[in-house]
């Protein structure tokens, strides 16, 4: 949240983004990955959980091919969709693309990998939040 309000966050820059100057980026399976497939399946790269804003800039500077080029925005584009969507919606979604495409699995399973990191960070982050009160009570 910002102080103007809920805006959504640039995974890239980690900035607001305020105007309309963004784009939607596919960040996990892309146009080009499912060409292939049959028409009423190219859908699946509008999925919810497949999609982040970026800044039009930060999109032109920091491209990343989904599930190749940059690790690091990968990781950033995926971890917005996780915060967004939560891993279970992000799992599920993942299964549903692989029932139709099993050609996706290589990148469904990079997403899965991901979605460990995660949630192994978001318990870091719990264990150091009780720790620090448990350090507070004993003062
Ligand atoms: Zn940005």
């Amino acid at each position: 949240m910002t102080q103007t309000g809920f805006k959504p966050i640039c995974p890239i820059c980690e900035e607001p983004i305020l105007t309309n100057d963004a784009d939607m980026h596919e960040a996990i399976f892309t146009r080009g990955d499912v060409q292939g497939l049959k028409h009423e399946l190219r859908k699946i790269v509008n999925h919810r959980c497949n999609v982040v804003h970026r800044h039009h800039i930060c999109n032109l500077k920091k491209y990343h091919g989904a599930g190749h080029g940059s690790p690091e925005e990968f990781r950033a584009c995926v971890y917005r969709i996780l915060e967004f969507e939560g891993a279970e919606a992000v799992s599920e979604y993942m299964n549903n693309v692989l029932d139709f495409a099993p050609v996706l699995a290589p990148r469904a399973a990079q997403v899965e990998l991901l979605i460990v990191d995660y949630r192994i960070e978001l318990v870091k982050g719990i264990e150091f939040l009780a720790e620090s009160l448990l350090k507070k009570g004993k003062k």
